[in-house]
């Protein structure tokens, strides 16, 4: 099967940087799957799942938004932060979540609602992927 290279970075690190199979992608304008030999494109990204096949496996990452450009052979991430399932701390993302929703709640003037929704956001991305992993390790 034809496949290509994916690089996922964020400031900090290479996340990941391996050939693959296909990669989906949370893609500003809705999921964006990638397969080998896509027309180039450059797009934003928000917070969700990057999930990328290869073989049999997949793996989820959780993404805080960034771009994502296609190039002829290869694919770059740049990611504004990203976290394997078992690096994701739930009990921080939880407490995140709390934050960003009490913020939201209060309606206040001194509160960024944008802010605090893109927080929201990523939070509920960590614990999304956290939760899928934790769930398929139960079932094999
Ligand atoms: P918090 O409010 O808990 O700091 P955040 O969404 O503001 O969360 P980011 O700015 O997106 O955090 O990320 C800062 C760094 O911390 C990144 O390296 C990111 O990978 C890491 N990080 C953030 N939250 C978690 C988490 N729940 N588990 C593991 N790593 C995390």
């Amino acid at each position: 099967m034809a496949s290509f290279k994916l690089d996922v970075v964020t400031a900090e690190k290479v996340v990941y940087s391996e050939d693959v199979d296909m990669v989906i992608a949370p893609g500003a304008l809705g999921e964006l799957g990638i397969l080998p030999h896509h027309t180039p494109l450059m797009t934003t990204l928000l917070p969700g799942e990057l999930r990328i096949k290869k073989g049999e496996n997949e793996l989820i990452l959780a993404i805080s938004g960034g771009f994502l450009e296609v190039r002829p052979t290869r694919v770059i991430v740049l990611a504004d932060a990203a976290e394997r399932a078992e690096e994701i701390d739930v009990t921080r993302a939880e407490a995140a979540r709390k934050r960003a929703q009490e913020r939201l709640a209060q309606h206040a003037p001194a509160v960024d609602e944008e802010v605090a929704r893109a927080a929201l956001a990523r939070a509920a991305a960590r614990l999304k992927v956290a939760e899928k992993i934790k769930r398929r390790k139960r079932l094999v």
